[in-house]
């Protein structure tokens, strides 16, 4: 099963997307992990996605759509994978319709995460990462181990370079402007699955399991 997540930066696509995964079986690949991944290493790449990335702007279609081709065209994608945060644009979704459509594949289902702004901008700015295993953590709602400890692996967390006020304010303008267009792109293919997203982890996980065996049937 392909499955593309959307919504508002802060919407849980990440964690969603983690839970979802081992559930499915399925690779969990998020843009977003290998840009910061690329930033960690220095690359070309990196310097690249930075640039944009601190400004809460995207990192250019092709450079992000080259990225995808190459990952999705790996051997553990051939049972389905589950993309989180791509695409973003409408280029980036016709892109992606056009390069499945080559061997026979589609989006099967399209979850879009559904919270308010309101709610993210303080999901954000108490969001913590592990820059060791990328498991996500929140002050106080999840909050790490004692000391900013990552409970999976026992590395230091810290906060998103990108995860300021300004920043944040900036990305979520971007979201309504570029990605949310593609609810009704998807919409009009009639896989798009929406899931309220707000309220506690497990529960909201729960309803996805229900909405993506529901469509599978
Ligand atoms: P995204 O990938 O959509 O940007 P994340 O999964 O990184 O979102 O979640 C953003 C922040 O909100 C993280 O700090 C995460 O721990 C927290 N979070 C995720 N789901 C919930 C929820 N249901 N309620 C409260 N906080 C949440
Ligand atoms: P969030 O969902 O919290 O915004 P992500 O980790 O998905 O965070 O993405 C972080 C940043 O990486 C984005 O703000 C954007 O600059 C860049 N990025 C991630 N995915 C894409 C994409 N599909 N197209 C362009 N830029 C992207
Ligand atoms: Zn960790």
């Amino acid at each position: 099963m392909n499955i593309v997540i959307l919504g508002v930066p802060g919407a849980g696509k990440g964690t969603q997307a983690k839970m979802l995964s081992e559930r499915l079986k399925i690779p969990h690949i998020s843009t977003g992990d290998i840009f910061r991944n690329a930033i960690k290493e220095g690359t070309e790449l990196g310097k690249t996605a930075a640039d944009h990335i601190e400004q809460g702007k995207l990192v250019p279609d092709d450079v992000t759509f080259g990225i995808v081709k190459g990952r999705i065209g790996e051997k553990d994608c051939k049972n389905g994978f589950l993309l989180d945060g791509f695409p973003r644009t409408m280029i980036q979704a016709e892109m992606l319709d056009s390069l499945l459509g080559e061997t026979g594949r589609k989006v099967d289902i399209a979850l879009n995460i559904d919270v308010p702004d309101a709610e993210v901008i303080d999901r954000i700015s108490g969001r913590l990462v592990c820059p060791s295993c990328g498991a996500n953590y929140h002050k106080k709602s999840n909050p790490p181990l004692e000391g900013g400890i990552c409970r999976e692996c026992s590395a230091r967390v810290l906060q998103r370079k990108d995860d300021f006020y300004e920043t944040v304010v900036k990305r979520i303008e971007t979201y309504h402007l570029q990605t949310k267009p593609l609810i009704s792109h998807y919409s009009d293919k009639g896989v798009i699955v929406t899931v309220n997203g707000t309220g506690d982890i497990t529960g909201i996980h729960d309803r996805i399991m229900s909405e993506v065996r529901g469509h599978t049937r």
